[in-house]
């Protein structure tokens, strides 16, 4: 079956279009700047297995829905693309970031489904809506394909009350659903499962910690199989230190900065989610560039490295605590599969635990699973590359299977 993969933002949408008997993505694309002036669209098609072609639109793409027709045109472009027509879509895979307490799997969608997922925009205002244009804009051009709704949130609904409510008055949960939830789920549960694979083993018997480390950047503690804990929250700006993200602060900083600062809810927002993180403390996102910056002697540089690899070593002794006995630490997304030196610094220490580290294979670049640890080390450390398409293909075509 031929599944299109979307993943909606505000103002792009990315997709793929994934075989998924033989698991060959077909096409994948990103179309920018919807609603500005000009936007752009860039696809790699492949027509046959290597040769890849590039193509790209650069137009006024006024709104998703066009933005979607452009893509699916150039899919069936009778020269460019790889399928003779639409039709031949036969399931349509939504990325959503929310699904709040209603959803613990991905599931097909009716509209019941849609007022589920509006019901929980209050809890991601910026993504859900933009998730419900793909949503919609797909079940228009595609009426006879199933889609189905695959949620950031899901995996991490078995994490157990003892870990997902903050200790608040109790009505904050009840009445407005105030608890953590977590993120990047589709990618924890990817990697896991890759791993369970790698090890023999079934992944319901498999205990580990996944390390999601790209932009944005959250760690899981899986026990037999099963998200038990997470560090993003409520909102993916909780736990480590991201690209442009706090992670963990005080939660009385937001009234110093209001009293002190003069800062307003949405200075304090945009402070925290935006200008925080690698960025605030050394002005870089980018984990290259601070490298680059450390090797010409930028104390911010390397006080940004060791903020982010301190904060990611203390979760991962908080979570070989929670978990006891772990098979597996994986590493993976942008800075988890590229950077050894992150690697390296977060699991400095950890040797009395059972985590041993072989620096040479460390420094190896993969597009492979590596494991990066010895084979005396009694915990398994790999690099597993994520991929966020595959899983939601993969889960489309379970849902229908089932
Ligand atoms: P992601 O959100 O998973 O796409 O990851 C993006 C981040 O990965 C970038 O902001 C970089 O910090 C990081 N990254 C990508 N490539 C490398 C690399 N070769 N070495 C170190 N960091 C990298």
């Amino acid at each position: 079956m031929k599944v299109l993969v979307i993943n909606s933002g505000s103002s792009s949408i990315k997709y793929q279009l994934l075989d998924t008997e033989t698991e060959a993505v077909m096409v994948s694309g990103l179309v920018e700047r919807i609603g500005e002036e000009m936007g752009d669209l860039k696809a790699k098609v492949y027509p046959d297995t290597d040769d890849e072609v590039v193509n790209k639109l650069h137009q006024p793409i006024p709104d998703h829905t066009t933005g979607m027709r452009l893509a699916i045109d150039l899919i069936t472009d009778p020269e460019k693309g790889v399928l003779k027509d639409k039709s031949e879509i036969g399931a349509v895979g939504h990325r959503v970031v929310h699904g709040g307490e209603e959803f613990h799997k991905s599931i097909i969608i009716t509209d019941e489904v849609i007022a589920a997922i509006e019901a929980c925009i209050p809890l991601a205002p910026l993504h859900n809506p933009a998730n419900l244009d793909g949503i919609r804009v797909a079940m228009d051009l595609f009426p006879d394909a199933p889609q189905v709704a695959v949620f950031d949130t899901a995996f991490h609904q078995t994490i157990p009350a003892r870990a997902f409510m903050y200790a608040l008055p109790y009505e904050l949960y009840e009445e407005d659903r105030v608890r953590r939830y977590g993120f990047h789920g589709t990618s924890h549960k990817f990697v896991a499962g890759e791993m369970a694979a790698i090890l023999g083993k079934p992944v319901e018997e498999t205990n580990m910690i996944t390390v999601h480390l790209g932009n944005g950047g959250s760690m899981t503690a899986v026990q037999n199989g099963k998200s038990i804990d997470t560090t993003m929250g409520m909102t993916p700006l909780e736990g480590l230190v991201m690209g442009t993200r706090s992670g963990d602060v005080d939660p009385a900083l937001h009234t110093f900065l209001a009293r002190n600062k003069n800062m307003d809810i949405e200075a304090i927002d945009t402070m925290l989610n935006k200008e925080s993180g690698l960025k605030g403390l050394c002005g870089m996102n980018d984990m290259r560039d601070i490298h680059e910056a450390i090797a010409k002697g930028d104390k911010h540089a390397k006080i940004a490295l060791d903020v982010q690899t301190y904060r990611n070593r203390k979760y991962i002794g908080a979570y070989m605590a929670v978990l006891g006995c772990i098979d597996a630490i994986v590493f993976t997304a942008g800075i988890g599969e590229n950077d050894e030196i992150v690697r390296l610094e977060s699991l400095r220490g950890l040797e009395c635990f059972g985590v041993k580290i072989d620096e040479k294979v460390n420094d190896q670049r993969a597009k492979e699973p590596l494991k990066i640890s010895t084979d005396d080390s009694t915990v398994a450390v790999w690099v597993i590359p994520t991929n966020e398409e595959l899983a939601i293909a993969r889960e489309t075509k379970s849902v229908l299977n089932q």
